[in-house]
């Protein structure tokens, strides 16, 4: 009887541990059940994604960070990139695996490097969210590549910005190499490779429609040569500082305007003297190139002046034609690697070329600079006493 009260007296504490035993198995069955469950999910996605592409060129089935599986195809020189999440198995997007109160400073900085490396009138596009973005994962970088945005003058060219992880660090939620040199994709890093053509505005320095000019190029990610008359210069002091503070160029365009061939050499030497003198003046430069005003020039000249000639091979014809449409189109027709293009910052027809002109240019491949940058991405050492037309590689 004793005995068989005291079981009864314990009976309650042996069903508790049970019970608790159970409830435990069932907890840890019902977590192993989850785990595996989201493994085969996993598994299952990875499969219909490759199963998806399979008509493609593997490049990478890799696992980040414990985060996620990141999948890249190519097929035409295409990226196609797939994210899947390795906590629940389910297919992403790059966007998720960014941290969560950061995806507006992170949208802010992709467009801040985006201005940085193309013209106003693609990365006004870009940064809108009207195309699509397709993500590719590097070691220690992010490249986001453009697709379907309706960029008009239509760029041949695949549009694509490179990140460093480092400028987007706080960002992202998932761990990366970093690389300690980098430097970002930069519109003025012109290069070599690719066609290029000088653009040069004549008898300025020309006020407000200076001003515009150097405001489009900037905008455009170009650069030009003002040559400027000497006897305008000082009537002109904070459009000269403008326009040498965007990158751009002033060169001599003689003191007041006449004809070389008609000037004596020695009055010719005192007026280039007194322009010299009044830009340094001014600027604290030298001039070192000199366009002579309507091309005249000869022997006797190009002898006595120590200086760079630049004329041209593409005249526009701008200050006759006070047309935009006929620059444009002739620009358009006649414009080769190597080209100078004689222009005035004069007119408001110009102004509304120019406008329209660099974007067009751009699309067609050509980058848009200085006498100088053409020289250099020409490899060509530009020397006294010689005239170039053109500036193209030997
Ligand atoms: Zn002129």
């Amino acid at each position: 009887m004793f005995m068989k009260s005291s079981w009864i007296k314990i009976l309650p504490i042996f069903i508790l541990i049970f019970g608790f035993l159970f409830l435990d198995a069932k907890k840890e069955m019902k977590e192993s059940v989850f785990v595996f469950n989201t493994k085969r999910k996993l598994e299952d996605n990875i499969e219909k994604i490759i199963n998806d592409n399979k008509e493609k060129k593997m490049e990478v089935n890799k696992k980040v960070d414990d985060k996620f599986i990141y999948l890249e195809f190519s097929s035409d020189n295409k990226v196609f990139s797939y994210f899947i999440n390795a906590t629940t198995g389910e297919e992403s997007n790059f966007e998720d695996f960014i941290k969560e109160n950061k995806r507006n400073d992170f949208s802010k900085k992709i467009n801040e490097l985006i201005y940085l490396k193309y013209p106003k009138f693609i990365a006004d596009i870009l940064t809108v969210n009207n195309g699509n973005k397709v993500y590719k994962i590097e070691n220690d970088k992010l490249i986001i590549y453009f697709e379907n945005y309706v960029i008009e003058p239509v760029i041949e060219e695949e549009l694509f910005l490179t990140i460093d992880f480092n400028e987007v660090k706080e960002y992202l939620d998932f761990s990366f190499v970093l690389n300690k040199e980098y430097q970002n994709e930069n519109g003025y890093n012109f290069n070599k490779n690719k066609k290029a053509v000088a653009l040069t505005f004549d008898d300025g320095p020309g006020g407000d429609k200076t001003n515009k000019i150097v405001e489009l190029l900037e905008q455009n990610k170009a650069h030009a040569t003002f040559f400027m008359v000497g006897n305008k210069m000082e009537s002109g002091i904070s459009v000269m500082k403008n326009v040498l503070d965007k990158g751009n160029e002033i060169g001599s365009h003689s003191y007041a305007h006449k004809s070389m061939k008609r000037q004596k050499i020695n009055d010719l030497l005192s007026d280039e003297e007194k322009t010299k003198e009044i830009y340094h003046n001014i600027t604290g430069k030298n001039l070192i190139y000199t366009r002579p005003p309507y091309g005249a020039i000869n022997d006797k000249i190009k002898e006595s002046l120590d200086t760079i000639f630049i004329t041209w091979d593409l005249d526009t014809e701008d200050w006759l034609h006070r047309d935009k449409n006929y620059i444009v189109d002739y620009v358009m027709e006649n414009v080769h690697d190597g080209d100078i293009i004689l222009m005035h910052d004069l007119y408001d027809s110009t102004v509304e070329a120019v406008e329209e002109l660099l974007p067009k240019l751009y699309a067609a491949g050509f980058q848009v600079v200085n006498i100088s940058e053409l020289a250099n991405l020409k490899e060509q050492v530009l020397e006294n006493h010689n005239i170039y037309r053109s500036i193209r590689k030997n």
